[in-house]
């Protein structure tokens, strides 16, 4: 049984650098039970690139909804050839799938809040929870400097109601960090960012975004109070907290 202590463990993870990270996530926790989720987006790529010079067994999954860009699967068979990995895969319930079209319709999410969370739960949220079934770190690309929601984050936390500890590595990266190491390493990356996107999700509910425009706003922008998550990051529509001490097995 290890004892980790994320407050003094994410002011340590604040001073490693990306390589370091990726060493500290496999020294502590069993290379199985650690998984990458990306949705093809920049920061997504970042991690991966560094984490499987640490270890090329990585595990990385990604959720296709149904809904996704062309750009993203360009990049994701880009990624898949550039690295000879193997990407997991999830999508939504057929059978869920089937009745949310068949009684709402295709783009059904435009017509209320509710809609939308339904059809993020089904093509999202639900393909997630099955992508993390036996993982004990779920790795993502979240940055504090996406969205004002963003911010009361940590480099690492515990989602309790997942049973996952979360760890973003890139969390304190500012944007033009992450595109200096995608030029140097030289690194596929979604086309859609040339075409203004600020963030990569489903087509009929991501739009290219301002300069001065909040990163996460091309997301939704009909909803006027929307905290622009779909609910991956969420619990009871709250961003996931750490908890200051917690022991687990590994
Ligand atoms: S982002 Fe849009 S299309 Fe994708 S799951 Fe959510 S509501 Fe559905």
């Amino acid at each position: 049984m290890k004892k980790l202590n994320l407050e003094s463990l994410n002011h340590t993870l604040e001073l490693k650098t990306l390589i370091e990270i990726a060493q500290w996530c496999f020294e502590t926790f069993n290379e199985k039970e650690v998984i990458l989720s990306t949705s093809f987006g920049a920061e997504g790529s970042v991690i991966l690139d560094a984490f499987l010079q640490v270890n090329r067994n990585l595990r990385v999954f990604t959720i296709d909804t149904g809904r996704n860009f062309q750009e993203s699967y360009d990049v994701w068979q880009a990624l898949m050839d550039k690295y000879g990995i193997s990407i997991e895969v999830y999508g939504p319930d057929p059978e869920e799938l089937y009745s949310l079209q068949t009684t709402q319709g295709p783009n059904h999410f435009y017509n209320s809040k509710e809609f939308r969370q339904n059809c993020c739960h089904v093509r999202k949220i639900n393909p997630l929870n099955k992508a993390l079934k036996g993982i004990k770190l779920w790795i993502s690309g979240l940055r504090k400097s996406q969205s004002s929601f963003r911010q009361g984050l940590e480099i690492i936390s515990y989602a309790e109601e997942r049973g996952v500890y979360k760890l973003a590595p890139l969390f304190l990266w500012e944007e033009d960090t992450v595109w200096k190491y995608i030029r140097n390493n030289q690194i596929p990356y979604n086309k859609l960012y040339d075409k203004g996107f600020a963030t990569i999700g489903c087509s009929p509910c991501t739009r290219p975004v301002g300069r001065a425009e909040e990163l996460r706003s091309g997301r939704w922008w009909w909803e006027v109070d929307s905290n622009k998550e779909c609910g991956i990051h969420l619990v009871d529509g709250k961003m996931i907290r750490k908890k200051a001490v917690t022991d687990f097995s590994i």
